[in-house]
């Protein structure tokens, strides 16, 4: 089967073709992603009205480019994948239009695709990862850990009560007057700093709720900048490798705890589990080192796939879509409609819901 990927949700435009073989392998014949990084960076953060502008100029040409790429028409394909939520709405409808525009010309069925549900099921194209799992998602605009049953089958273990992690590392950078996106920036910061220098919280550390908060950290280190001003190139590295320490133990608490109910749950009976990263944020080599060890100690297989599937591309869409037919899900009516708020764990066609 041959899938066309769109994704538009964010500040990323891009189209892949995706093919699933009969035992449910897949290889990703193209992609094309667009990010619009530049248009952004000097707002500090991604901007609604120029994103949708942008989607709508970059939107045709990377379809035909995917299409293209791939040696393939219209016709060969087997279904279209759309984003049609949760995320900034601009976007959404002109990919969401476009999918439909294609699958309504080419008499071919429209998938109405959850943008989390590509991020929780990527590793399956790229690992092979069987249900169940799970996933920790943190990009600049989600912060969750989700278990993984099936294709469909979510259940929202944790998610922030305020910033998301992302969202978190690009305000550190912003305030410390680093450039955006503010991650690799930090990151990079952090590694001539010292991380005891100067003491930071560690928001939700021992609380059973598996949930996150990062505003709290944020205001703490607001308030050591201040107190340290004017900040000289040593105070900028203490201040990252401080927050990238406090950020680390607070996820380890999480997932760690996370990992212990998986397993006390007997998820883990039926084979070797896993946890799977996905978001932007999975780049970060402190967390990701973390993440291993943790997952050594506790008897999971650590599963990242790679940086450009991890951030917000196509493929996970067509990929998505792809997992629905095999589950023998069907189509999506051309009517369904976009939808900026969508829990993954929420009524899948419902149109109210607790936080992205
Ligand atoms: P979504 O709508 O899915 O949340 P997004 O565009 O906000 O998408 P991503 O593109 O997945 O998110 O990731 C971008 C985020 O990842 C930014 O907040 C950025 O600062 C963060 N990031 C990137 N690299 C690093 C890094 N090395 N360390 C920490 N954070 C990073
Ligand atoms: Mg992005
Ligand atoms: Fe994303």
């Amino acid at each position: 089967k041959l899938f066309l990927g769109i994704e538009s949700s964010c500040d990323e435009t891009a189209a892949a073709i995706v093919a699933m073989d009969a035992d449910g392998r897949g290889e990703i014949v193209s992609e094309l992603v667009l990010s619009q990084l530049e248009e952004h960076a000097a707002f500090g953060g991604v901007v609604p009205e120029i994103a949708a502008r942008a989607h709508v100029e970059a939107m045709d040409g990377l379809i035909a480019g995917a299409l293209a790429n791939a040696d393939v028409s219209l016709s060969d394909l087997d279904g279209i994948a759309a984003t049609i939520g949760p995320g900034l709405i601009g976007g959404l409808i002109v990919g969401a239009m476009s999918g439909k525009a294609i699958a309504y010309a080419a008499g071919k069925p429209f998938y109405g695709i959850n943008h989390l549900e590509g991020h929780a099921l990527t590793a399956r194209l790229t690992n092979g990862v069987d249900f169940p799992f799970l996933m920790l998602l943190v990009s600049g605009g989600h912060t969750q850990i989700v278990l993984v049953k099936g294709v469909g089958q979510y259940e929202r273990w944790g998610t922030t009560i305020d910033d998301a992690l992302g969202e978190a590392f690009d305000k550190t950078a912003k305030l410390l007057g680093l450039g955006y996106p503010g991650g690799p920036q930090v990151e990079q910061a952090a590694k001539t700093g010292d991380p005891k220098r100067i003491p930071l919280p560690r928001p939700m550390k021992g609380e059973a709720r598996l949930d996150f908060s990062f505003s709290g950290l944020k205001t703490a280190v607001r308030q050591a900048a201040e107190a340290m001003a004017p900040l000289g190139e040593q105070d900028i590295a203490d201040i990252c490798a401080a927050f990238q320490l406090a950020v680390a133990d607070t996820l380890q608490d999480r997932i760690r705890r996370s990992l212990t109910r998986f397993t006390e749950e007997g998820l883990a009976d039926g084979g070797p589990p896993s946890l799977v990263v996905a978001g932007g944020v999975a780049a970060n080599g402190a967390i990701r080192d973390m993440l291993t060890g943790l997952c050594e100690r506790q008897g999971f297989a650590f599963v990242a796939p790679p940086l450009r599937l991890c951030t917000d591309n196509a493929v996970m869409i067509a990929w998505a879509g792809l997992e629905r037919v095999r589950a023998g899900l069907p189509a999506d009516d051309m009517e369904i409609a976009v939808r900026s708020r969508w829990p993954l764990d929420g009524n899948a066609k419902a149109l109210i819901g607790s936080g992205r």
